[in-house]
Parts: C-alpha cells; sequence; structure tokens
C-alpha cells in the first residue's frame, strides 16, 4: 500500500470516511521542485456533505516544511497548518462552469491521498518563502559571502531607486 493510498472520492464522502497518516516527504515530488528539503505532515481527510449539500472533502494539513528561504538562502522552517474544504465534482466542466469561490476537485474512484494533501500544501505556501527577520539584512552591511540572488535583490532594488 502507497503512502496514504487512495479513496473514492463519492463513496468517502457519502460514508462520513475519515483517513489520517503522515505522509513521506518522498512522496512529494512537486513540493521538493519547490525547494522543499524535508517534511513533517500530518494530515486527515474526512468526507461529508458541504453548507450546499453536495459530497465534499475536508483536507487538514499540519506540521512543518523545510524550504530555502529566498533572501539569505539558508534553510527556512515553515509551519503548515491547512485545513479546506473541497467539493468533489463529476465532471471538469462542472469545475469550469462553476461561478462561486468554493474549491473544487475532480472526483474519481481513486483519489490519490498524498495528492490532495500535497496540492491544499503547496496553495498555502507563500509565493517567496522568506524568513520573517532575515539574517541577510542584517548582514549586508558586513562584507559578507555574496550570493547571487542577493546580488541580484540588490540590483533590483538599486534600479528601483533611479
Ligand atoms: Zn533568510
Amino acid at each position: 500500500m502507497s503512502e496514504g493510498g487512495t479513496i473514492d472520492g463519492l463513496e468517502f464522502a457519502r460514508t462520513g470516511a475519515t483517513r489520517s497518516g503522515v505522509l513521506d516527504p518522498a512522496r512529494l515530488p512537486r513540493l521538493k521542485e519547490l525547494g522543499c528539503r524535508s517534511a513533517e505532515l500530518r494530515y486527515t481527510l474526512r468526507g461529508g456533505t458541504s453548507a450546499q449539500g453536495r459530497p465534499m472533502l475536508l483536507v487538514e494539513a499540519a506540521g512543518a516544511l523545510e524550504l530555502v528561504c529566498q533572501r539569505c538562502l539558508e534553510a527556512l522552517r515553515l509551519p503548515v497548518d491547512v485545513c479546506t474544504e473541497l467539493e468533489l465534482a463529476t465532471s471538469q466542466q462542472e469545475v469550469d462552469a462553476a461561478e462561486d469561490d468554493l474549491d473544487r476537485v475532480l472526483t474519481s474512484r481513486s483519489m490519490p491521498v498524498a495528492e490532495l494533501v500535497e496540492d491544499e500544501v503547496i496553495l498555502a505556501l507563500p509565493m517567496v518563502p522568506m524568513h520573517a527577520r532575515c539574517s541577510a539584512a542584517a548582514r549586508r552591511g558586513r562584507a559578507a559571502r555574496p550570493s547571487p540572488f542577493a546580488g541580484l535583490a540588490d540590483m533590483i532594488s538599486d534600479r528601483a531607486k533611479r
């Protein structure tokens, strides 16, 4: 059985099923591509019915990711706390035609749990992950080893001043 396995979306919702576990970072290839070095993610998936009376999944994920700060390029530990309700759609047309702001996902009889959770975690990530108080700002005064990104940032801010 693969990590998290798969669920039958509509069946899971109809029966109000629950599944929880811990995700293996090796099962999170897209997060890896985004520079995630390690992850500790616990998840819970709950099936049920939305306020609109439609089948839905509640996706919860909590834990932490180790990313790279885009300012100083050092490790950045980012807490994760996601809770998203996804309405199950039975066709892509249904997803495309919807005019409200509800999150939808195309249901199937074998929805990969790890991917569902990974999707929601990726959506919750900041566009540019950075330390809230990054040491790069303090280091700039000294003759620190320059990183290519830091140089780029300086170039951009110099240009903005002109
Ligand atoms: Zn930093």
